[in-house]
């Protein structure tokens, strides 16, 4: 008998009445019961996004709804500034070019924060760049960006700022409006509870300026079509209705708990597990911009990376992530996003500690758990 637990970022566990309300029988999308719910849920995508802009739901995995954003945004020719500093501002970089974009880009050192500094420099001495596609949570690191201090700084070009979101939103703060973030892009399967397949978007009116005068070909993510159906509370095509009626639920769920409660338990338990890492003697892998979604730690010296993640899964249900692109093997990340409580952290340490001691590490058995405890009983 095994049960399962998953820690991964994306996908995440789902609310039992998430689950449930996606068992009742499918209703039709164009009728007054859906739109109502649509509805419902656009107005609370617009508080989980901190903007009074239309929150756009695509069916697709969060992927298209960068794609979404590149093709809206910009066509052929144009330059676009990209900050990459893993897999994920890759993704920016790689969709950019195959609309022929061309991307002037930021390489950062994985596992480091992007510097405003420098982004504000790239925007000085290139005045053709349209826009800057960041992200908020570099799943693939741990890292989070300082997207209020990124905003500050493009603000003072002509460019818009395009932040990746997928994994950020719903587990550390990003106040759109406030900080005057133009696009925010998310997807359902991480803080927002679900499971995948919904993109999400908004855009700023300086942004809007941009999505109708690009000459990017678009059918499915044309953002327009998306507006004037949305406007008539309704979906360009079929709508995913069974995800938005989950969405909905899920946003119940966030909104009575409150922005600044999700927030301080994300902080919570990614403060556990940094310390629970610490205490095992396991080095974080970002430890100047450490993301409270998730943790990514290093793995220690002679161990087998991949092992350590499938026997943890295989062995005891207990499902974590490994490594992605060249950190493949190298890390291993524990996600703590979205419905996540400190016995699952509790849980997941645990496994940690067996499966480590089994490989031959060394350490005092229990020191993590101790540690993690002893944060949450702060
Ligand atoms: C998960 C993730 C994505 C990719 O989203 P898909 O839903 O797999 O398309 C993009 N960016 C970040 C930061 C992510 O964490």
């Amino acid at each position: 008998m095994k049960k399962e637990y998953l820690l991964t970022p994306g996908p995440t566990p789902l609310p039992p009445q998430v689950s449930l309300a996606m068992a009742k029988p499918i209703i039709h999308h164009r009728t007054p019961q859906f739109q109502e719910i649509l509805k419902e849920a656009s107005r609370g995508l617009k508080w989980a996004f901190q903007t009074a802009n239309d929150v756009f739901i695509i069916s697709s995995s969060g992927t298209g709804a960068m794609e979404a954003a590149v093709i809206n945004l910009l066509s052929c020719g144009d330059t676009a500034l990209v900050v990459q500093g893993g897999k994920f501002g890759e993704r920016w970089t790689e969709i950019a070019k195959a609309y022929g974009i061309c991307p002037e880009i930021i390489n950062v050192e994985w596992g480091k924060a992007v510097s405003p500094a420098e982004i504000s420099k790239r925007l000085k001495s290139n005045p053709q760049i349209k826009a800057v596609f960041t992200t908020l949570c570099e799943t693939s690191t741990g890292v989070d960006n300082d997207i209020q201090a990124i905003a500050a700084v493009v603000k003072e070009s002509s460019a818009v700022l395009v932040v990746d979101a997928i994994s950020g939103l719903g587990a550390v703060d990003l106040k759109t409006d406030a900080w005057g973030v133009d696009v925010v892009v998310a997807g359902s399967q991480k803080g927002f509870m679900l499971p995948p397949g919904l993109g999400f978007i908004c855009l700023s009116s300086r942004a809007w300026k941009l999505v109708e005068a690009s000459k990017s070909g678009r059918y499915y993510l044309d953002l327009r079509k998306a507006k004037k159906a949305l406007d008539k509370n309704d979906t360009p095509f079929t709508s995913s209705i069974t995800l938005i009626i989950a969405l909905n639920e899920a946003l119940k769920i966030m909104q009575q708990d409150g922005l600044e409660n999700i927030f301080q338990r994300h902080r919570i338990m990614a403060d556990a597990t940094r310390a629970a890492m610490q205490a095992l003697g396991l080095e974080l892998f970002a430890p100047l911009a450490a993301s409270d979604g998730v943790t990514a730690a290093k793995v220690p010296v002679g161990i087998d990376g991949e092992k350590l993640v499938k026997t943890m899964r295989d062995t005891y249900g207990v499902t974590i992530a490994g490594g992605q692109g060249e950190l493949k093997g190298k890390v291993f990340r524990i996600a703590h996003m979205g419905f996540i409580t400190e016995s699952d952290i509790i849980m997941g340490l645990s496994c940690l500690e067996k499966v480590l001691t089994k490989m031959g590490y060394k350490f005092t058995l229990g020191a993590g758990i101790r540690a993690a405890e002893e944060v949450f009983l702060k």
